[in-house]
């Protein structure tokens, strides 16, 4: 049984950053407006996820740690319209198994906080303002052929970042921050302001302190629609100075992905004006009926299927050339 959830463990939980993402994934769904999420040793011996979400109640605390456990869906229907991060009911269990778990929360409208430490069971009362606290130290502890497999600190910590990065993208209206060893090392503050008319704005500040003025001033706005498919985001302009590899991020319905037809309609829309010198570089949040895109295909859900890839990929590219056909303001 222990063996089973840790080979399990195995999809899920590569290095401390996949933690990371699964926590934030948690807080995310959780309703939470602030996220911080502490490290040592670049997440190997401490990762800490705070947020201000809903809470878990005392007597869910338990559950929450158990396989296939999810409060998020209950039936077959949900699973094709999921709307949260999560729904696999895995992440907790799988995290817990690899490592020291407590969880730490108090819901709206309980007195305490309970803290309740995975390994033993033991279940009692702390102090806490509303939110949970995630906490997992020492991953891989019972594994050291899978510690071993870990790079150094400043690296599992660069992939912790841009874990978080990822979210930070996504989500303009909740603030980010990462502190390592006691330092901050990102800080992203909520750019949301209720009432503000034009959501892109918003989007436009997000993008500017995560990946750089210069990228929100060497991009063009992206607005698209075909049929079911929603494209917004921005795209590089072809003679943008800095022009990085790893500044390609997709989304689909608020969820980061790596896919191939997404990446590969993209550059065929650079490709004629690309002259085949840089990587382009880009923000995009496709929208689509969560019916028509299966998001349960991979353990981590990084990847996704589409129903009609060719209408994703259709939408993309048409999306792309049109904001770099549009003239420049
Ligand atoms: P999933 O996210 O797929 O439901 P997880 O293993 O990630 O599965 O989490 C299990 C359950 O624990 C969630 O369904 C949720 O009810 C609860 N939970 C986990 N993290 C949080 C959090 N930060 N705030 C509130 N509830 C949480
Ligand atoms: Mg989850």
């Amino acid at each position: 049984d222990e063996l089973i959830s840790q080979i399990a463990a195995g999809e899920v939980v590569e290095r401390p950053a996949s933690v990371v993402r699964e926590l934030v994934d948690n807080a995310l769904d959780a309703g939470a407006t602030q996220i911080t999420v502490r490290l040592l040793a670049g997440g190997v011996r401490l990762i800490s996820v705070e947020d201000d979400g809903g809470g878990i109640p005392q007597a869910e605390l338990p559950v929450a740690l158990r396989r296939h456990a999810t409060s998020k869906i209950t039936n077959l229907h949900d699973l094709e319209t999921v709307a949260t991060m999560g729904f696999r009911g895995e992440a907790l269990a799988a995290i817990s198994s690899v490592s020291e778990t407590a969880l730490l929360s108090r819901p709206a409208g309980q007195d305490s906080a309970f803290l309740l430490d995975a390994r033993s069971g033991e279940l009692r009362p702390a102090a806490r303002s509303q939110g949970t606290t995630v906490e997992v130290k020492e991953l891989f502890f019972s594994t050291p052929a899978r510690r071993k497999f870990l790079k150094s600190d400043a690296t599992e910590l660069a992939h912790c970042v841009e874990a978080v990065r990822r979210h930070a993208l996504a989500r303009p209206d909740v603030g980010f921050a990462v502190w390592h060893e006691g330092k901050l090392v990102e800080q992203w503050r909520a750019t949301f302001t209720p009432g503000e008319s034009n959501p892109q704005d918003a989007l436009a500040r997000r993008l500017a302190d995560v990946l750089g003025e210069d990228f929100v001033e060497q991009s063009v706005p992206v607005q698209h629609r075909v049929g079911p498919v929603i494209v917004t985001g921005r795209a590089g302009v072809p003679d943008a100075a800095r022009s990085r590899a790893d500044h390609q991020y997709c989304y689909v319905n608020g969820r980061f992905v790596r896919d191939k037809v997404l990446t590969h309609a993209a550059r065929s829309a650079y490709e004629d004006v690309l002259h085949g010198q840089k990587q382009p570089v880009y923000a995009l949040y496709i929208e689509i009926d969560p019916a028509r895109v299966d998001v349960n295909v991979h353990p981590t859900k990084i990847e996704v299927r589409f129903r009609d890839s060719r209408e994703v990929h259709q939408a993309v590219r048409h999306a792309i050339e049109n904001a770099l056909a549009a003239p420049r303001a």
